[in-house]
């Protein structure tokens, strides 16, 4: 049996058999929703089986650590305005390029395609500033990061729980300068959903796309927002009700088969940091809330802790209870979204019709006069503080109902 068979739709699709093959036979091949899985080329594959040694699915590895839950907020406002939430990634990544290291994350190529990378300047940091809301093709980043460790080179690698282990299954060994930060993950969207998603740009706009932004703060932190931003300057800027992006991720429609049943969540795990949004703010340190962002992490272990000793001066820091703090917020931590009943419909669906027929069928409501009102009136609900008192209001009813 071939990787691919063994381990099925668990597949995660994080490549670490495609980066740990000897004789490069292994290549990542998109499925008909549009995402990544190996195929062998038998003609060229020896059966080492290295590829199953370092399959995370197949070689499931539990930490037995006691993490410590902070509240952070990057003291740098540019900084923390382009993160998703409250810019941990910058300042870890900026303790890291500081020792001369590298820092990989998921990033657009021209094409707007999700891909990761490495850099080496804070200059390019917003490259992976933002979380995008698409599955990140790993391509040989492993190897590139083995070979920077080898040669003594400090390195940040991030990602999502599923990427953060395939990597370090891929490595093998501990390296004391590697540190890694995965990202409380809700799941990753199809990479063909996407691309029919920037192409219904194009195509309404007529105008090239020159920025994605997913998780634009126009509206405050708490307000998810789209923003594409075309080649004339003009701009786009739609909620995550309104969105079809967004809409189809938040419905549970347009996420990996794997993510729903994910093997990588929970409060213990091998990374050096887990990051995540926090919601709860205004509960666990006012002081925080000023609707820009923050970030809730997990130091996961000693030399976390250690590295976390120099990161903290570009914070602002507070300290959550493990237990009870961060449990608030923890559903994705822990627990795997389940999909849509109709997410099988949409796919079949998704070969033949437009985005604007996909939410036309799934999604009617989009278009009623009432919500075409409450999205125009969401500017002056901002400017007036009520936007934020109603998203308040709005979440609290939701962890209320479960
Ligand atoms: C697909 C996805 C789902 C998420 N779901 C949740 C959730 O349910 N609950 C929650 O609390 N938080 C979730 N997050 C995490 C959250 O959105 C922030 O990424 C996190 O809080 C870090 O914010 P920051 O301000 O410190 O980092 P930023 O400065 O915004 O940096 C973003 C970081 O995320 C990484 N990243 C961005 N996109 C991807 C991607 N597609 N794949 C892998 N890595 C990526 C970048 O490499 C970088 O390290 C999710 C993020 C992603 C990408």
């Amino acid at each position: 049996m071939n990787i691919s068979e063994l381990v099925g739709k668990n597949c995660c699709g994080c490549s670490a058999c495609m980066n740990s093959c000897p004789k490069n036979c292994i290549a990542m091949k998109p499925d008909s929703e549009g995402f990544w899985y190996p195929a062998t080329d038998e003609n060229l594959c020896v059966d080492c089986k290295k590829c199953e040694r370092v399959c995370p699915v197949l070689n499931n590895k539990k930490a037995d650590n006691q993490p410590k839950a902070y509240l952070v907020r990057n003291r740098n406002e540019t900084l923390r305005k382009s993160s998703s939430s409250g810019g941990f990634f910058p300042a870890a990544a900026e303790f890291v390029i500081e020792q001369g290291g590298c820092v990989f994350g998921a990033g657009y190529d021209e094409k707007f395609n999700v891909r990761h990378s490495f850099i080496e300047s804070m200059d390019d940091i917003t490259k992976f500033n933002r979380s995008k809301y698409v599955q990140s093709f790993i391509g040989n980043t492993y190897k590139q990061a083995k070979d920077f460790l080898e040669s003594g080179r400090t390195v940040l690698f991030t990602g999502t729980p599923c990427q953060i282990e395939g990597l370090l299954t891929f490595l093998g060994k501990d390296y004391d300068n590697l540190y890694t930060m995965d990202i409380i993950c809700k799941g990753v969207p199809s990479p063909k959903f996407w691309r029919k998603y920037l192409k219904w740009h194009i195509k309404r706009s007529k105008k090239e796309i020159k920025e994605v932004r997913f998780r634009e703060k126009t509206y405050g932190y708490g307000s998810t927002t789209m923003r594409v931003v075309y080649a004339d300057g003009s701009e786009y800027d739609e909620p995550y009700d309104v969105d079809p992006m967004l809409q189809f991720y938040s419905k549970e429609m347009i996420s990996r088969p794997s993510c729903y049943n994910c093997r990588f969540k929970g409060k213990h795990r091998r990374s050096s940091f887990t990051a995540g949004d926090y919601w709860y703010v205004s509960g666990a340190a006012p002081e925080m809330d000023d609707n820009i962002g923050v970030t809730q992490i997990l130091v996961n272990n000693d030399k976390a802790a250690a590295a976390f000793g120099q990161i903290r001066k570009r914070l602002d820091v507070a300290e959550l209870d493990f237990d009870n703090d961060s449990a608030i917020n923890g559903g994705m931590m822990v627990s795997s979204a389940q999909p849509n009943p109709r997410r099988e419909e949409m796919f079949a669906d998704l070969a033949t019709m437009s985005v604007y027929g996909l939410q036309r069928k799934y999604f009617p409501g989009t278009f009623r006069l009432k919500n075409r009102i409450k999205r125009r009136l969401r500017p002056i609900m901002y400017k007036f503080g009520i936007l934020k008192v109603y998203k308040k209001r709005m979440r609290k009813k939701q962890s209320e109902k479960g």
